[in-house]
C-alpha cells in the first residue's frame, strides 16, 4: 500500500465499532514540516493519528475535530485538526526541546508531554458553535488520555493503541494503531472477550513494522466475526492558502499593514507563514495596497 489509510469497521451485531490505521508517511510529513526531535514527532504523531481516528467518526467530510493537549511538559501545547474525509493537520508548541528523549529504552513521550494538564477535544459539525470537552492529563502518553477522555466525556468505554516508531535519523518507520469501542448493550462476555485480546495484542509499531495491514490489525481483534465497512485514504491536509493569507493580514489592521508595507518594499511584499503547515506565502505590494484601501 502505497499510502496511508484507515478502515471503519463493526462487530457484535453493531454493538462494538472498531478503526485500525496506518498512518506512517502522515506523521514523516509532520515531522519534516515541523523538524520535530524524535520524542515529540512520536507525541504530535499520536495525538494526529488520535485525531485522524476521531476523524472518522465524523458524520460529514467537512466536519472538524480538533485534539489540544496543554500539558506541563517542555514540546509545550500539542494541536491536531482532523476533518472528516481523513485529512490532518497538526501544531507543536517547542518541536526541538533540550530533554533527554529516551527512558527505559523508549521514547519518554510523557515526559515531552507532560503528566499533568488538559486535554481538550473540540467539535466543529457546522452548526455554528463547537462543541467542547475538557479532562485532566491522565499520563501524558496521549493514546491513555485520548481513551479517558472518551470514557468520561463522551461514556465510551474504549480501548486506543496508538504508536509511532521512529528510526535512528529521526525519520518515521511506522505509525498507527486501532480504537475499539463497545457501546451500550454489548454483553459482559464480549466484552471480557475483546479486552483480553487487546491486553495481549503487541505494540501497534509491531505489527505495522512487521508489514500488517489495519485490516490485519483488526483480524487479531476480532477474527473473522466482524464486517469492514469503509476504508478511507488518510493524509497530510493545510487548508491554508494564499487567499487566507490575505485575509489573516486584514485582520491586523491598517497600521500593522502600513508598517508591512514600508517593510516589505525592498522584498516585494509581505511573508506569511501558516504556523500549522511552515507554508510560507508572498503577500504582493499590490496585494497590500489593496488591503490598505479597503480599511479608508
Ligand atoms: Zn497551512
Amino acid at each position: 500500500m502505497s499510502s496511508d489509510y484507515l478502515v471503519r469497521a463493526t462487530a457484535h451485531g453493531g454493538l462494538v465499532r472498531a478503526f485500525a490505521i496506518d498512518a506512517t508517511r502522515v506523521v514523516e510529513e509532520l515531522k519534516r514540516r515541523h523538524d520535530t526531535i524524535p520524542v515529540v514527532t512520536a507525541a504530535i504523531g499520536r495525538l494526529s493519528t488520535g485525531a485522524l481516528l476521531f476523524g472518522a467518526m465524523l458524520k460529514e467530510s467537512d466536519h472538524l475535530v480538533t485534539l489540544q493537549i496543554q500539558g506541563d511538559g517542555p514540546a509545550g501545547t500539542l494541536l491536531a485538526t482532523a476533518n472528516g474525509s481523513g485529512g490532518v493537520r497538526g501544531l507543536v508548541g517547542n518541536p526541538q526541546p533540550d530533554i533527554d528523549q529516551v527512558r527505559n529504552g523508549k521514547l519518554d513521550v510523557s515526559g515531552a508531554v507532560g503528566t499533568n494538564g488538559t486535554l481538550t477535544v473540540t467539535k466543529d459539525v457546522g452548526l455554528g458553535k463547537p462543541s467542547t470537552g475538557t479532562v485532566e492529563i491522565v499520563s501524558g502518553e496521549v493514546g491513555e488520555d485520548l481513551a479517558h477522555y472518551l470514557l468520561r466525556s463522551e461514556q465510551i468505554p474504549s480501548a486506543l493503541g496508538i504508536g509511532v516508531f521512529v528510526n535512528a535519523d529521526g525519520s518515521v518507520e511506522a505509525a498507527g494503531g486501532y480504537l475499539v469501542q463497545l457501546l451500550p448493550g454489548v454483553n459482559d462476555a464480549d466484552a471480557e472477550r475483546i479486552e483480553n485480546v487487546i491486553r495481549d495484542l503487541p505494540h501497534p509499531t509491531a505489527m505495522l513494522r512487521a508489514g500488517e495491514s489495519p485490516e490485519q490489525i483488526l483480524d487479531r481483534i476480532f477474527g473473522t466475526d466482524h464486517q469492514v465497512l469503509e476504508q478511507r485514504d488518510v493524509r497530510f491536509h493545510c487548508p491554508c492558502s494564499l487567499d487566507r493569507a490575505e485575509r489573516a493580514i486584514m485582520m491586523l489592521g491598517a497600521d500593522a499593514v502600513a508598517e508591512m508595507i514600508e517593510e516589505g518594499t525592498a522584498r516585494g511584499g509581505a511573508e506569511v507563514i501558516c504556523e500549522f503547515c511552515t507554508e510560507r506565502y508572498l503577500v504582493s505590494l499590490e496585494s497590500l495596497a489593496r488591503i490598505r484601501e479597503s480599511f479608508e
